[in-house]
């Protein structure tokens, strides 16, 4: 039967909503903080700032489409050619970037579950089908699952380390025993949103990977460790032919001027920018030794957030929170995620998991 309104493809129906951090609501008697977006709880830096008002009164002219000034600035910091960068409106549109460029409908997309909530938006949203391979019990990847679980029909693997929202990292020598077992026509997408905040041995080097196989798309963000979620801009690294593919289905004029000029001052105040990090990894620490102190066995932390594993009693320990005023993000049934924030906001979040029963 024909409709007789427009009709969505069918997928575009399955799309589960991304459930957003929720801001804090205001409190009179103290003041309330938002744990709910791995976000970065510092200012900007004033340096970027500048570098971002400067193009503030250009607003009425598109921005460098090609993100020239950008792509250098990338390609130097990196040592990559500029051919191989592919900038977007942070990482999450690189992911639909490879997803649309990569997959035809019905084709397959292997990644760890539970990981970042955009991954199975973005793959039925390109009508590509989600194949989830289980996190171990500790939060970890399962490469070796993940590497039995390609078929014929499998385009692409997502490998997120550290893992959003369980907190561990792939180490080099697992991502390495994985990639041999993928067969070289897979593209592997390593997400590396927050490998900033990574203090392990033998921790992944996503561009060292990247020079070393012809299949490998590095993603990275300005979001989280740079502070500048609200401008929206990620880069990928990867062979000419893959970023060319990522840049031809990317959006006429996506990244902002105003983004691409705070991107690189960041990168021209990287030490500054990078010192800060270190505090929130000392903030991070200390955050897990309170809370396992507390007795909770919490997933090796990697990234700038903590997880706690709690299952039906997600949303009372989400509702304790907000009673002491800090937000953190529920995923019902599953568990909690906590951004290392400020550090009154960490002291909030190491006293509710001393007080909270467990
Ligand atoms: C935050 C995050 C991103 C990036 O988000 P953008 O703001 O779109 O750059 C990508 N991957 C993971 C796992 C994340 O947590």
């Amino acid at each position: 039967m024909t409709a007789s309104t427009p009709q969505p493809r069918a997928n575009v129906g399955n799309i589960p909503a991304y459930v957003p951090g929720k801001p804090p609501v205001p409190r009179a008697d103290f003041t309330t903080y938002k744990l709910s977006s791995n976000e970065n709880p510092y200012p900007p830096l004033s340096g970027v700032v500048e570098a971002a008002m400067g193009v503030v009164g250009q607003m009425n002219r598109y921005p460098d489409m090609g993100c020239t000034a950008l792509y250098a600035a990338l390609a130097e910091r990196f040592d990559v050619p500029v051919e191989d960068l592919s900038a977007a409106t942070g990482s999450v549109a690189l992911i639909y970037q490879i997803l649309q460029s990569f997959c035809d409908p019905g084709d397959e997309v292997v990644y760890a579950w539970r990981s970042f909530e955009a991954y199975p938006i973005a793959v039925t949203a390109a009508a590509a089908t989600s194949v989830q391979v289980p996190v171990t019990a500790t939060g970890e990847h399962d490469l070796g699952a993940m590497a039995e679980a390609i078929t014929d029909k499998t385009k692409v693997v997502i490998v997120c380390t550290p893992n959003n929202p369980t907190g561990p990292a792939v180490t080099q020598t697992a991502l390495l025993e994985f990639l041999a077992k993928v067969p070289s026509r897979v593209l592997v997408v390593v997400d590396e949103a927050y490998v900033e905040f990574v203090r392990m041995d033998d921790a992944v080097d996503g561009l060292a990977v990247y020079r070393d196989f012809d299949n490998v798309v590095v993603t990275r963000t300005f979001s989280k460790a740079y502070g500048l979620a609200n401008f929206r801009v990620g880069y990928a690294v990867a062979r000419a032919p893959i970023a060319g593919a990522l840049r031809a289905v990317s959006l006429p004029f996506g990244v902002s001027g105003v983004a691409q000029a705070a991107a690189i001052a960041s990168l021209a105040a990287e030490e500054q920018l990078l010192q800060r990090v270190d505090s929130l990894v000392g903030e991070r620490d200390r955050v897990l030794a309170g809370v396992r102190a507390a007795g909770w066995e919490i997933p090796e932390p990697q990234g700038n957030f903590v997880w706690f594993t709690l299952g039906d009693r997600t949303g009372d320990f989400a509702a304790a929170a907000d009673e002491v005023g800090i937000v953190v993000r529920p995923f019902a049934g599953e568990g909690v995620r906590a951004s290392i924030g400020e550090p009154e906001a960490n002291d909030r979040l190491i006293d509710l998991a001393g007080s909270f029963p467990h």
